[in-house]
C-alpha cells in the first residue's frame, strides 16, 4: 500500500540580540555556568520583566520575509510546567495573539519549487540546561533567551522536504541576522510531527517528536516514524496521539506522554507584561531595514555584473558565500574573475575537503590580491589555483608563498626581448627552419625563451617578444 507522508515543522529559532528576552543578562553561548542570570531570568518573586525591542524587531524582520502579517497588537501569555531548568515554573510564550501569522517559504524541493505554509511565529522565552554528569547541575544562562517559534503547516510530504524547507529557514535567518543557525549549539531546533494516509484521504493522526537539533536526525527520524505508523495502520491498528522521544543513536522513537493540550499548561495572559503595539509606522521602518535576502541579491548579480544564472544562485546559495563574494568584489573591483574563482575553484576546495558553506573562512583580501595578479599576468591560472588552495587549506600568506614558490612571472618585457634575441643568435638552425616554414620550429625557440628566463617566465610576453625578435610585429 502506498502511504503518503505529512510532514508539519516547529522550528525554535534563537535569537542573536546580545540581551535576553525580558532582561538586560548576556545571550552569548558559552559562558561559566550562571553567570548569565539574575532576578528576572531566574524567577524571583517580584522581579519584573521589561520586553526587548530588538528581539521584538527580529521577529518582525522574519514575518515580513515570509510575507506573514504581523500583528498590530500582539501579547504574551504564561505556559504553566514544572521543570528544573525553568525555575519561574512557566516560560513566557504567545498562546493566543502571535506577532506574525500567514506566511509562506519558497522551498526547492527533490520535485521543484514549492511553497510551504507558515501558520504563525510566536515569541518565547527558552528554558535552561541540566548538565548530568553523575549529578544533575543546573545551568540558567539560557533561561529568558528570545526564541521565535516558526510554525509551519502541514504542508510537507517527506523527510526531503522536510530538509528543504530547513535548508530555506536557515538561509533565511542567516540573511536576516537574527540567528547563528548554529545546530551543534541548539541554536535552532526542531519539532516533527508527523502521520501518514492513504493519497487523497483527510489527514491522520500525528505524533510528534521534540527537540531535534540535527538535519540528518530529523530525516531519519521521519523515516522511522511514518513506516512504524504505517505498518500499524497496514496491520489495523490506530495511531495515538502521542509525543514520542527519538533516539537518534539506535535509531529508534517510543512513546514518551500523552499529548498534552493547551488546556494542560493553564495558559493565561501574562500579567506583568502590557500587550505589544506594532504600528504602521514602526513596521515600515523595520521594512525599510530588512537586508538584501538571498533572491535580490541573485537578481543583482546577474543584472549588475552580467553573471550567469547558475553563478548566482551558487554565490547565494549561503549568506556565508555572497558576504565572501561581495568583499571581494569591493576589494578586487573584478566582479567576474571574484565569482569565476568562487564557483570553481572555492567550490571545488569546499566539495573536496567537505567544508560547509557556513564553515566557510577565506580571507577576502588574500583572495583579491591573487585575483589582481592573475588578472595582471603577474601568475599563471596553474600557480593561481595552487595558491588559492594555499590559502583555504591553511590560510597561507599570499605574496610569501609565491616568492617562496618562485611563482611570480617575470613582467619586464625587455627581459623578454633580451632573451629572445639571444635565442634567436644562439639557434641558427631552428631559425633557419622557422624561416622555411616549418612551424614546429616556432614551439623551440618559444621553449629556450621561457628557458631563458627561468621559472619566472610569463608566456605571453616570451610569446610577443619572440614574435617582434623574429618578424619585428606582434
Ligand atoms: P498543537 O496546538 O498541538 O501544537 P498545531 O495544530 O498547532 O498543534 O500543529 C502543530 C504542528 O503540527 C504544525 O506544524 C502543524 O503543521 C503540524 N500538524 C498538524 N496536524 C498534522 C498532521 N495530521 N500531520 C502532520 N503534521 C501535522
Ligand atoms: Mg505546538
Ligand atoms: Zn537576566
Amino acid at each position: 500500500m502506498n502511504w503518503e507522508i505529512i510532514i508539519g515543522l516547529e522550528v525554535h529559532a534563537e535569537l542573536s540580540t546580545r540581551s535576553k528576552l525580558f532582561c538586560p543578562c548576556s545571550t552569548a553561548f558559552g559562558g561559566a555556568p550562571n553567570t548569565q542570570v539574575c532576578p528576572v531570568c531566574s524567577g524571583m518573586p517580584g522581579s519584573l520583566p521589561a520586553v526587548n525591542r530588538a528581539a521584538v524587531e527580529y521577529a518582525m524582520r522574519l514575518g515580513l520575509a515570509l510575507g506573514c502579517s504581523v500583528a498590530e497588537r500582539c501579547k504574551f501569555d504564561r505556559k504553566n510546567y514544572f521543570y528544573p531548568d525553568l525555575p519561574k515554573a512557566y516560560q513566557v510564550s504567545q498562546l493566543y495573539e502571535p506577532i506574525c501569522r500567514d506566511g509562506a517559504l519558497e522551498i526547492c524541493s527533490p520535485s521543484g519549487p514549492k511553497t510551504i505554509g507558515i501558520r504563525e511565529i510566536h515569541m518565547e522565552e527558552d528554558a535552561g540546561k541540566l548538565n548530568h554528569n553523575g549529578v544533575t547541575l543546573m545551568d540558567f544562562n539560557r533561561c529568558g533567551v528570545p526564541l521565535l517559534e516558526i510554525v509551519s503547516q502541514p504542508d510537507m510530504r517527506g523527510g526531503a522536504e522536510a530538509v528543504a524547507y530547513l535548508e530555506k529557514l536557515r538561509d533565511t535567518l542567516l540573511y536576516l541576522d537574527i540567528c547563528d543557525c548554529k545546530m551543534q549549539e541548539g541554536s535552532i531546533r526542531a519539532d516533527v510531527n508527523v502521520s501518514v494516509r492513504r493519497p487523497g484521504e483527510a489527514l491522520g493522526t500525528r505524533t510528534e517528536m521534540k527537540n531535534l537539533n540535527s538535519f540528518k536526525a530529523i530525516a531519519r527520524a521521519i523515516d522511522y516514524e511514518s513506516r512504524r505508523q504505517a505498518d500499524i495502520l497496514q496491520s489495523g491498528g490506530a495511531i495515538t496521539q502521542e509525543t514520542r522521544r527519538w533516539d537518534d543513536a539506535n535509531g529508534v522513537s517510543y512513546g514518551m506522554r500523552n499529548k498534552e493540550n493547551a488546556q494542560d499548561y493553564r495558559y493565561f495572559p501574562e500579567p506583568d507584561l502590557l500587550p505589544l503595539r506594532i504600528d504602521a509606522a514602526w513596521l515600515a521602518a523595520v521594512r525599510e531595514s530588512l537586508p538584501e535576502m538571498a533572491h535580490q541579491k541573485r537578481e543583482r548579480y546577474m543584472r549588475e555584473h552580467g553573471l550567469s544564472a547558475h553563478e548566482a544562485a551558487v554565490l547565494t546559495s549561503h549568506r556565508n558565500v555572497a558576504r565572501l563574494y561581495e568583499e571581494l568584489c569591493a576589494l578586487s573591483s573584478q566582479p567576474v574573475e571574484s565569482a569565476r574563482l568562487l564557483t570553481g575553484e572555492v567550490m571545488r576546495l569546499c566539495n573536496a575537503t567537505g567544508t560547509a558553506a557556513e564553515d566557510l573562512a577565506l580571507d577576502a583580501a588574500k583572495l583579491a590580491r591573487l585575483v589582481g595578479f592573475v588578472l595582471d599576468g603577474k601568475i599563471s591560472r596553474a600557480a593561481y589555483k595552487e595558491v588559492t588552495e594555499a590559502v583555504f587549506t591553511r590560510d597561507a600568506d599570499v605574496d610569501a608563498y609565491i616568492a617562496e614558490k618562485g611563482l611570480m612571472m617575470s613582467l619586464r618585457g625587455d627581459e623578454a626581448a633580451e632573451a629572445a634575441r639571444l635565442v634567436l643568435a644562439e639557434q641558427p638552425g631552428a631559425l633557419a627552419d622557422y624561416r622555411a616554414g616549418k612551424q614546429k620550429a616556432f614551439g623551440f625557440l618559444m621553449g629556450q625563451v621561457m628557458r631563458k628566463l627561468g621559472g619566472a617566465g610569463n608566456p605571453a610576453l616570451a610569446e610577443r617578444a619572440l614574435r617582434q625578435a623574429l618578424d619585428g610585429s606582434d
